[in-house]
């Protein structure tokens, strides 16, 4: 062990830490810019220096490996001066006039460093020359205005992500962050994974589906899991006024450690269409609205002649156990609902799924990617592909003959193969978050909640139970899956007890 003084502070640490991470853990706040944890140090901001004993400059902290018997002063006068004078060249670079950013007002970390170093306007005259923005990302813009050069957005593509898609051009003042040799970057290698920018420190990166809904100290930060697909990437979920306004990748987790792919991060938030949002059954042809009681007592009544089943792979453990056994009761074969992203995962992750399975599995499917040698990943398996198989739900049933089908969607619309499948069946009892083709085949609609409007368990493909927590609440008539099929089992007398954590011990 090593052992040093900060700020007067004596501390123990491991052999290689930095200067920086060293005085994290003495509760010394050291400020940075181009430093970030889950990222390799690299040194070029200059905002963490400090005092080092005996050193004849200053020296950068996020690169400093500590070592026996170092004396570190991160506050003295000199330190704080050279700070606010690197913050001051930094705003005299491009335009970070703030009250027209996004960020500005605490979630900026460039602002917030000025301000913490007294920075009340610009001492040097702006030499603002202007800089372009790239608009043509459908999920990110990204304004070389408001860039300072500290490349972490570069080191989180290749350091976590794996494309290498970002890097720089030109030297000097003329630096210049580029996608692939210059393209623009909606035309990039990029597969719009967000890692960068939930990286990046200032308001060059925006999330288009997040920017101006509020500040994340005004949001509730919820920690919860993605149900995009059988990885189970742990996820903080930022909630203001019961909505989603944002979605980042946990750093602290351990596989996907911060990253997304663009399903998790940009169109988990998107709506799906029209949303179911009352109890329906159809009378004279037509599908009417009616109350929960009535609902399922149609429901009840239609699934009494020879049911098949199928359910979705976004569905919650809790549901998919309860829906197994309602169909072992009433004797319906069941099948899985695949529901499994088809974009591409950050290969750096698939790999790491891949190492944890020890084999591809089949449900991992690989291909090479346009302008790069680097594997990206599609994943075919829901997220509760696991829990469906553990409870004997099959890929396919056999369903000749049967005459009446219950189909229990999650928030997915339903596909072709889907609709072929059921089409033949019969009466036709569905549950779901969002009006589709099948709804309107149906006999008896019950309106369930979407992913963020319930909790319930996940198992992911490595074998991980996740609880998803609950983000917003649904409109009273409403109901989670779970609640939806509880009262299908007791509208149908069947005396069926599902325990969802029994079967997966
Ligand atoms: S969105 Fe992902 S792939 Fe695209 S540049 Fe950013 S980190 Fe790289
Ligand atoms: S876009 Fe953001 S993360 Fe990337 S170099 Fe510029 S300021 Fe840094
Ligand atoms: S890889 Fe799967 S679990 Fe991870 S963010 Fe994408 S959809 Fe969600």
């Amino acid at each position: 062990m090593i052992r040093l003084q900060i700020d007067g502070q004596t501390v123990e640490v491991a052999e290689g830490t930095t200067v920086l991470q060293a005085a994290k853990q003495a509760g010394v706040h050291i400020p940075v810019l181009c430093d970030h944890p889950a990222l390799t140090s690299f040194g070029s901001c200059r905002l963490c220096l400090v005092e080092v004993e005996g050193a004849r400059t200053l020296q950068p902290s996020c690169t400093m490996p500590v070592s026996q018997n170092m004396v570190i002063r991160s506050k003295t006068p000199a330190v704080e001066a050279t700070r606010k004078f690197i913050l001051e060249l930094i705003f005299s670079e491009r335009n970070h006039f703030c009250p027209f950013c996004q960020l500005s007002g605490g979630d900026c970390e460039l602002q917030n460093a000025a301000l913490e170093h007294g920075m009340t306007h610009w001492p040097m005259q702006p030499n603002w020359n202007d800089f372009p923005v790239d608009a043509s990302n459908t999920f990110l813009l990204l304004d070389h205005n408001r860039c300072i050069l500290c490349r972490r957005c570069a080191r989180a593509c290749s350091e976590l992500v794996g494309m290498d898609t970002l890097g720089f051009a030109e030297r000097g003042s003329a630096t210049m962050l580029t996608a692939d040799l210059g393209e623009q970057w909606g035309m990039s290698t990029c597969i719009s994974c967000g890692t960068c920018e939930q990286v990046c420190p200032t308001g060059a990166m925006v999330n288009r589906f997040s920017a101006y809904q509020g500040h994340k100290s005004q949001a509730e930060a919820v920690p919860t899991v993605c149900v995009g697909c059988g990885v189970g990437c742990q996820t903080v979920v930022y909630v203001r006024d019961n909505r989603v306004i944002r979605i980042d990748g946990d750093f602290d987790a351990e596989l996907n450690a911060g990253v997304l792919c663009r399903e998790g991060r940009f169109e988990a938030l998107l709506e799906k269409g029209d949303r179911v949002s009352q109890p329906m059954v159809r009378k004279d042809g037509k599908l009417v609205p009616c109350s929960w009681d009535e609902a399922l007592s149609a429901a009840a009544a239609g699934l009494k002649d020879q049911p098949a089943a199928w359910a979705s792979l976004r569905l919650p453990a809790e549901a998919l156990a309860t829906m197994k056994a309602l169909c072992d009761a009433v004797n319906a074969p069941v099948a899985m609902i695949e529901a499994g992203v088809t974009g591409p995962i950050p290969p750096k992750l698939g790999m790491k799924v891949e190492d944890k399975l020890g084999s591809k599995d089949g449900v991992l499917s690989t291909s090479e990617w346009r302008g790069s040698f680097t594997e990206v990943y599609n994943v075919h398996a829901g997220a509760n592909f696991k829990a469906a198989q553990a409870y004997g739900l099959t890929k396919e049933i056999n369903a000749n003959g049967k005459k009446s089908a219950l189909v229990a969607l999650a928030d997915e619309i339903p596909s072709e193969a889907l609709l072929d499948a059921v089409k033949p069946v019969g009466k036709l009892v569905v549950l779901a978050s969002y009006k589709s083709m099948l709804t309107e085949l149906a006999e008896v609609v019950l309106p369930v909640a979407t992913w963020m409007e319930q909790s319930g368990h996940y198992v992911s493909l490595t074998g991980t139970v996740q609880e998803g927590r609950q983000l917003v609440k649904p409109v009273e008539t409403v109901r989670s899956s779970e609640a939806a099929l509880a009262g299908l089992v007791e509208k149908m007398g069947c005396s069926v007890k599902a325990d969802w954590q029994a079967v997966l011990a």
